[in-house]
């Protein structure tokens, strides 16, 4: 064979391999690949082998729900099953009933002390005779009368004349059944609670203003959850990070048709703090911008709002430089609370928050299918994100307040 014959074949066999291959062209057995421009997409059951090019999985692929790879990183880990300071969990959800039975009682405070949260602060969105009786239950218990308080509620429905005087009444009447603070004021307030006049209830609602007015008075904190995650919001679709958890739970679909937009509810909740600047907010859930911290800090730029990290540890710890450095920023801001009640939880919280880990796990794979790295915060800050800031907005709460 010649030489020029020679390059001629490599040449062509090398084009085969190079060369943009038709939608008919054979890239392994059985599976054809096919070639796309730049900035598309692959067709739907095909990956992005080489740039631009795609093919199929030979074999079919598993659903989400079974795919469920085994990391084989090999690195250090260290599990925290208790807090490394005594916590005050200020987003409690026990049942009631817990409250009012000395046998409950003394099983949620072995409960607490196997993860070392020292107070409970409930926040059942709780009043009047439900409240007293659950104040009570605590008060009459020898060991946990100092490591749980009650937020009191406020009914938000039916807001038009008569309202304020009543909602500030019930308010006196908690405090004095031991309510420390205010909450947890529930998403429904500005996605769906009425109006006596039949419209829809704004955060911002001028007629609102006595009320937080009162909290200030009352130094009792507004501990409020507003809206939810945004891509509840956009559509269903296979570019939703919460694709799974929209397919499971129906209720946390919000059509733009039958709710009001996240901008629209983020602008009135915004609007509220600002016109009521003696009034000390916490912000549940890291108000939903755990996954825009830049938009959190904003937010946090008034000195009434203070935040609440609960549900929202997959947005934290997937990004654990940004996140380490927003503590440290906002580290007298930042208060701890768990929602749910599930005492086997908690460590990953503090892992999270005490160590580096490197890639582990979450514990609710359909919030987050990413892992979670540790954000490594110093003690001085640990102690003020675990007790030390709530102490300080919460006069009521049992406890040295020393940091
Ligand atoms: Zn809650």
């Amino acid at each position: 064979m010649g030489h020029a014959m020679s390059i001629r074949i490599i040449a062509a066999i090398c084009a085969a391999f190079i060369a943009a291959p038709r939608a008919s062209a054979q890239q392994g057995p059985g599976s054809p690949a096919i070639q796309i421009k730049a900035g598309e997409n692959c067709p739907r059951g095909m990956t992005e082998i080489r740039p631009r090019l795609c093919q199929a999985p030979e074999l079919p692929p598993p659903s989400i729900l079974d795919y469920r790879p085994r990391s084989t990183l090999v690195t250090t880990e260290h599990l925290v099953p208790r807090a490394k300071y005594p916590a005050i969990d200020f987003h409690g959800h026990p049942r009631g009933s817990w409250l009012e039975s000395k046998d409950s009682l003394a099983w949620l405070g072995n409960a607490l002390d196997g993860i070392n949260v020292r107070v409970m602060v409930v926040a059942n969105d709780m009043s009047g005779e439900a409240l007293r009786r659950a104040a009570a239950g605590v008060a009459g218990s020898a060991t946990m009368k100092d490591r749980v308080r009650i937020l009191a509620g406020i009914d938000f429905r039916g807001v038009g004349p008569g309202w304020v005087e009543k909602a500030i009444a019930q308010l006196e009447a908690d405090v004095a059944a031991g309510a420390v603070g205010v909450g947890e004021i529930s998403k429904e307030f500005g996605l769906s609670i009425r109006k006596a006049d039949g419209s829809r209830l704004r955060i911002d609602d001028p007629a609102l203003d006595p009320v937080w007015a009162a909290c200030a008075r009352l130094k009792l904190p507004v501990f409020i959850h507003t809206a939810d995650p945004e891509e509840f919001w956009q559509p269903i679709d296979y570019t939703n990070e919460r694709w799974l958890e929209l397919a499971l739970f129906p209720r946390r679909r919000y059509p733009p048709d039958e709710f009001p937009s996240f901008e629209e509810l983020m602008t009135e909740r915004d609007s509220m703090l600002r016109r009521n600047p003696k009034t000390t907010f916490v912000i549940a859930h890291m108000g939903w911008h755990a996954n825009d911290l830049p938009r959190l800090a904003r937010l946090l730029e008034l000195p009434n709002v203070y935040t609440e990290v609960g549900a929202v540890l997959y947005d934290i710890g997937r990004q654990p430089r940004a996140a380490h450095d927003f503590f440290i920023r906002f580290q007298d801001r930042i208060l701890f609370g768990k929602d749910s009640f599930q005492p086997e939880e908690y460590p990953y919280y503090w892992r999270v928050f005490e160590t580096r880990d490197d890639y582990f796990d979450y514990y609710r794979p359909y919030h987050a299918f990413w892992k979670l790295y540790g954000i490594d915060l110093p003690d001085d800050v640990l102690k003020k994100v675990y007790y030390s800031n709530a102490l300080r907005i919460t006069p009521g709460l049992p406890g040295d307040r020393a940091p």
